[in-house]
């Protein structure tokens, strides 16, 4: 069909349209735009108006196939067509550009944009600190860098998806509980990892029952999923029995640095992750709750280097694709 990419995104920089409930789209990282497909695809959170743009041909109106979920109207200001999105309901539309040719009296469709509306979601997250493990490693993290430093950067890569993350419960864990514990030594067998893993699950279940909510641990090193001299890409994703876990990898330094597990087996999802400078761990610490929401848990990352959930962090990106978004929001 000609004419399928006549939807651009509008980024507002500066969030200046912020006023009212028209979404701030700051940068392209940030933005929910994705022009892969056919039809670009964007979210819309719900209750909110988010704006793209139109390439200023004679559409005269928007039609959707869901108007329950989502509508729009072009806005035209100055020879420049705007389209305004509105989310009224949890959903999936495709809205047409249209315009009715006089000959023909029919609708002629300029451009279609697929939109999902998301609902508001609160993923509860609890922090562990660990004071004292085997070797004596004590974790530079508290609750208020964790909140100050952390979270909104989480909350900026996911704030498209209307997925806000919030501290639920956080505590500095007792010496007892973890001072046998071996997270930073590398070239672990199976088993070893494994027993670790299940005792982290039952330490979480202890502090909190709830399955959905995260339980991470922050450990001052973790060296678990290191092998010396080993190409680590080649390890990503690996299970272990009986957890399925997912690795994220930190590249070129050969070191895992944090590590996702599923839900499963009477626990909630389970992140251990390890200090590092603050810009590396608010990324990893998004990566890996990207993993807890179900994102990519059978060992396979995103194909987008510039996407949160690329496998390794040397671009750094912060986007979500379509599928992403499909997957967390509607969770397909
Ligand atoms: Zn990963």
């Amino acid at each position: 069909m000609a004419g399928q990419n006549q939807f651009t995104d509008l980024i507002d920089g500066s969030g200046a349209l912020a006023a009212g409930n028209v979404e701030a789209v700051p940068d392209a990282q940030h933005s929910s735009f994705d022009a892969i497909d056919d039809a670009p695809y964007v979210t819309v959170r719900e209750g909110m108006r988010r704006m793209v743009s139109l390439r200023p041909l004679k559409p005269d109106r928007i039609v959707s196939t869901n108007p329950k979920a989502a509508s729009g109207k072009i806005v035209n200001t100055n020879g420049a067509n705007t389209v305004e999105i509105t989310g009224h309901a949890p959903g999936t539309a495709l809205l047409s550009a249209v315009w009715v040719h006089p000959t023909w009296k029919a609708d002629v469709v300029e451009g279609t944009i697929e939109v999902d509306v998301c609902r508001k979601r609160t993923v509860f997250l609890n922090f562990h600190f660990v004071d004292k493990d085997r070797q004596g490693n004590r974790t530079g993290l508290n609750a208020s860098t964790v909140q100050n430093d952390l979270l909104p950067f989480l909350n900026d890569v996911f704030r498209a998806a209307n997925i806000e993350f919030t501290m639920h419960l956080n505590r500095r864990v007792p010496a007892a509980l973890t001072e046998t514990l071996d997270f930073a030594s590398p070239d672990r067998d199976k088993a070893s990892a494994s027993q670790l893993y299940t005792t982290l699950a039952r330490l979480g279940m202890d502090f909190d029952k709830s399955l959905s909510h995260v339980q991470i641990w922050c450990v001052k090193a973790y060296g678990v999923e290191d092998k010396t001299g080993m190409d680590v890409t080649e390890t990503i994703g690996h299970p272990i029995f009986p957890i399925p876990v997912t690795v994220n990898i930190k590249v070129p330094a050969n070191n895992v640095a944090g590590g996702t597990f599923q839900a499963g087996n009477g626990h909630g999802p389970l992140i251990v992750i390890e200090d590092e400078p603050q810009a590396s761990m608010s990324f990893r610490l998004a990566h890996e709750v990207g993993h807890a929401l179900g994102l990519y848990t059978n060992g396979t990352h995103s194909t987008h280097k510039d996407a949160i959930m690329y496998r390794a962090d040397t671009h750094k990106g912060t986007k979500l694709y379509k599928d992403d978004y499909r997957k967390v929001v509607l969770r397909k």
